[in-house]
């Protein structure tokens, strides 16, 4: 026997790229186009480097008391990790171990059936209807399982990578309708114009809300994900992450992450300008020709009835203009145009121009 039989194979998720040369336009990858807060600068200017050589509070207890602070929740019901890529590894370990499929679109973040792999997890993708909108009813009752139970639920708010998002009666429906197990809702993009299921946390025992400080905090590169839960699901959370890695916030991203926080204002202001930028580009698009669904995250998922996006994808690359192309069947005509600043979405909308010739 070959010692490589019994080696866990998975299908890795492809990130999107990071090119090396910084003087491209990087549309590729949902990061805010503005710096981290001021006060992250200067913290980071003033960090203490002596204290690297001790080990970060494995509780993150700083952090954890500024996001409930400011989410007005305890402690105790939330729960931090490198990036919410961590923190929702750490949900489907924890709370995705039954025997039937955890169900969640067909198209959507595309981390979620290679976690389901890795972790030996059955699921099932349930079809988006053709206006890439979540139907309700397949995640309730009889729905899409034919009555048979589901191992648990995930999906984002507002979806990735259609940027299409719902309200939170719809969401209320299938939290209630699902008592028997756990439902996550990942809204890494939720404040770019979404209502956020964190209040539905006091109503809801099996409702985890999963957020990233990645996209409206500017920080992707510090790699902080934060989820809010009833006490008992985050301690459940909190014994399996003690049991796979006790230190995974570092004692700068403690440090920065609280900076963040603090700066409700500056907070406020880019994400204000992010959506102003995505709306006038919005139109841009639409004269262009391109058709998208109404996005309320910080992308557009457009496609374009007479011209080949690959081209455009490929085109735009060339000029040093990245955005994203994923090959799965139902969106491989799709692009996924993250919003930059109004300087770069008018480089952007201009380099269009020039490749489809308008
Ligand atoms: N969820 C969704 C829907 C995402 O698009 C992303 C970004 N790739 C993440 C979670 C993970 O983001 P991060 O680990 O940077 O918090």
């Amino acid at each position: 026997m070959s010692w490589e039989e019994n080696v866990r194979k998975v299908v890795p998720y492809t990130p999107g790229e990071q090119p090396k040369n910084r003087n491209v336009i990087k549309l590729n990858t949902n990061e805010c186009p503005y710096p981290p807060a001021p006060g992250v600068k200067k913290a980071l200017q003033e960090f203490d480097v002596d204290t690297l050589r001790l080990y970060p509070d494995p509780s993150a207890t700083v952090l954890v008391d500024a996001l409930a602070e400011y989410y007005d929740v305890k402690s105790s019901q939330v729960f931090v990790g490198v990036g919410s890529d961590d923190v929702l590894a750490m949900i489907f370990m924890t709370f995705f171990n039954s025997k039937n499929p955890i169900i969640f679109p067909d198209i959507t973040y595309s981390f979620y059936d290679v976690w389901a792999d890795l972790f030996r997890i059955p699921y099932r993708q349930i079809p988006l209807d053709e206006d890439f909108n979540i139907v309700k009813e397949d995640y309730m009752g009889k729905g899409i399982m034919g009555g048979k139970p589901c191992g648990g639920i995930i999906f984002p708010n507002p979806n990735a990578p259609t940027g299409v998002l719902i309200g939170l009666d719809f969401i209320e429906d299938i939290v209630k309708a699902n008592p028997d197990v756990i439902v996550v809702v990942d809204e890494a993009y939720i404040d770019f114009g979404g209502v956020s299921a964190l209040p539905l946390i006091q109503k809801y025992d099996n409702l985890l809300v999963v957020q990233t400080f990645s996209k409206s905090r500017a920080m992707a590169g510090i790699r902080i994900g934060y989820a809010f839960g009833s006490e008992k699901l985050i301690q459940y959370l909190n014994d399996v992450k003690f049991s796979f890695n006790s230190y995974t916030l570092n004692r700068t991203a403690l440090t920065l992450g609280v900076e963040a926080v603090k700066d409700d204002a500056y907070f406020k202001e880019i994400v204000g300008k992010i959506v102003n930028t995505r709306e006038w580009v919005k139109n841009e698009l639409k004269e262009l020709g391109f058709t998208f669904r109404d996005s309320q995250s910080n992308f557009i998922f457009a496609t374009h009835p007479d011209y080949d996006v690959v081209e455009i994808f490929e085109e735009l690359r060339k000029r040093d203009i990245y955005v994203r192309h994923f090959n799965g069947e139902r969106i491989k005509d799709y692009l996924r145009i993250t919003i930059g600043t109004d300087d770069e979405m008018n480089i952007l909308i201009k380099n269009i121009k020039e490749i489809i010739k308008c």
